[in-house]
Formats: structure tokens, sequence, C-alpha cells
């Protein structure tokens, strides 16, 4: 196979890239050259994906590079921002041309569905590692510090899918080709809640994405906000897969599991009215209430308190 060097990559597969408006320079200068929408507020976000840590070394590198954008399309929405740009910094054991074509399709094509720009970004020899930085604007920025005692809390959608997937993606259990796609799906393709986001920003307090797990991440909001939130589990809406693969154990998952990227946020009790009747698909799973100086989630299951066995994932 004909080598192939670092300016080969960016030309053959980051740099015909299309770009919007906003876009006054993209690849190929020293800097992007970008123009914000007037009067926005931008907000940026940057996550690395880590082989053998965050996907296996072996995975097809579309579902890699699907995955590595959405995880970051998930935090804008997070923030209720409108994505914009993006740059990939990608670091390659060896510069194969297949893995690159895969790469470049799953990362493009996700790009175009999103509305996001790829505007830069660096390569280099190294273990594989993928890192994006996103950049969207947001009108009204949806901050984890915003929540009050008496506000409702909503998760976007059902929760435990990834989680359940997990072990069928790393090849630990097998399963039907039906099911082993479906797992394939819940993990790589997660859908940033954009849309959804973008409805309820004119009435939400406070939100974030559930990347590692919603009883961990609604706690950032209850320690950013200084209070502490009653959920109670069986309202929570169990992904099917989770049920599927995790049986019993589904409704643990969907409290504790991370990675699905759905969106937990919270509503002033004035505004509950407006949101139930926006039709959105969230669903209520609790409210706040005073933290008594310790913010914290208290989570009941059939009126019982509850507390998972394992908690939300941490890196170190
Ligand atoms: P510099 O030496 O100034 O850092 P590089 O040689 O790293 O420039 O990159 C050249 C151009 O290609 C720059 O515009 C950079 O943003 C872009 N670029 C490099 N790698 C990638 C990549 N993986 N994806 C998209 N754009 C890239
Ligand atoms: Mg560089």
């Amino acid at each position: 196979m004909a080598r192939v060097g670092e300016f080969d990559i960016i030309r053959d597969y980051f740099a015909g890239a299309p770009t919007g408006d906003s876009v006054i320079l993209g690849i190929g200068d020293d800097c992007a050259l970008l123009q914000p929408p007037a009067g926005s507020v931008l907000a940026t976000s940057v996550d690395t994906l880590v082989a053998g840590r965050h996907f296996p070394e072996a995975a097809d590198p579309a579902k890699i590079a699907s995955r590595a954008l959405r995880v970051n399309l998930s935090d804008l929405a997070a923030m209720g921002a409108k994505p914009l740009w993006f740059t990939l910094a990608l670091t390659l054991p060896t510069a194969s041309r297949k893995w690159l074509q895969g790469f470049s399709r799953g990362l493009l094509e996700t790009a175009r569905e999103y509305g996001i720009s790829l505007v830069g970004g660096d390569t280099t020899a190294g273990p594989l590692s993928i890192t994006v930085q996103v950049t969207g604007c947001a009108q009204k920025p949806l901050r984890r510090d915003g929540a009050s005692v008496g506000d409702a809390v909503y998760v976007s959608g059902p929760l435990g899918a990834a989680a359940a997937a997990l072990r069928v993606v790393l090849g630990k259990e097998q399963v039907d080709s039906e099911l082993s796609q479906a797992a394939d799906a819940a993990f790589y393709w997660p859908e940033p809640q954009l849309a959804l986001a973008e409805s309820i920003a004119p009435l939400a307090s406070a939100a974030i994405d559930i990347s590692d797990g919603l009883l961990a991440d609604l706690g950032h909001i209850c320690r950013a906000s200084g209070v502490s939130a009653e959920v109670e589990l069986e309202a929570l809406p169990v992904a099917p897969l989770a049920r599927e693969l995790a049986g019993t154990q589904a409704r643990e998952l969907a409290a504790t599991g991370g990675d699905d990227y759905q969106l937990c946020f919270t509503v002033p009790a004035a505004r509950v009215a407006e949101l139930e009747q926006m039709d959105t698909g969230a669903v209520r799973i609790g409210t706040l209430v005073d933290a008594a100086g310790e913010p914290r989630v208290l989570a009941r299951r059939h009126g019982q308190s509850w507390a998972p066995k394992h908690a939300g994932y941490q890196h170190f």
C-alpha cells in the first residue's frame, strides 16, 4: 500500500467537508476563520475518546467517528446550544486508508445530519485517540446551576439501553443478530437531544446530558444549584433494549448506567403545565427539595429509600 502522509490524510479525508455560512475560512490555513451569529453566546466543549477505554480498538471506524461526534453534540444539547463548528485531533497508530475512509464517512455523515461543520484539526501518529471539540451558539444557555427548590425533574427519554448494550458491544455476551444490532446502535449512535433542547430551553431552569448515569449526573445539577432531588425509580422510562438484555436489572441500569446521552432537566413548577402541553416525550421523574446543607439525589423505590450498588462512572 502506498505510504500515506499527514497532508494526504487531511486532503483526502477531511478537507472537502462542506461548511456553512458561518465559516469564512475552513481547513487548510493556520486557523479557521469563523463568524458567530450576531449577538449570540458561544458554547464550546471538548471530549477525548481513547481506544481500549472508550471503545474497542478494533471497532468499526465509522461507528467510532459517529460516537465521537455525537457525544460532543450531546454536550451542546445539554447547554441549549445549536451546533456550528467542530475540530478534530486525530492520533493514529498507522495511516490505513481503509480505516480513514470509514472514519471520515462516519464523521461527515453525522456532521451533515446535525448541521455542524468540520473547520480544522490536527493529525499525529501515536496510540489511537480521537479528540473532538464542538462549538455552538445559545440563545438561552441551560446551565447546571439554575435549578431551584420546587422545580420538576425530567428526563428526555428512555434510559439504560447503552449500559445494557456494553457487554454485547465488548463481545462479552453473545446475542442474536437483531439484538446485537440494537446494542450497536444504542452504543455507537446515541441521539444528541438537540431538537428537544431547543424546545425546552425557554422553560427549563437547568440541564445536563446523561453520560455517567442519571443519578450521578442529576447530582451535578443538585450540587451546582444547591438543592436536593427526590427521584422515584418506578417513574424512570426504562429502554426496551435494557429490559431485553438486562432483565430484572434494567431499572437499576436506567438509574445508574451511562452513555445514553438523554437529557436530564428541571422546570419551575409554574411552567410545568406548559411543558406537559408540548408533547416532547420527556418524562417527569421527581422534584427538587431543600438540600438542608447537603445537596444530593434522594432516590426512592416503592416508597423506600434506594441506593445504587454502583455509583456513576469516574475515571480516577
Ligand atoms: P499546523 O502545522 O499549522 O498546526 P497542520 O499541518 O496541523 O497545521 O494542519 C493543516 C491544516 O489542516 C489546518 O487547517 C488544520 O486545522 C487542518 N487539519 C489537520 N488535521 C486535521 C484533521 N484531522 N481534521 C480536520 N482538519 C485537520
Ligand atoms: Mg497541527
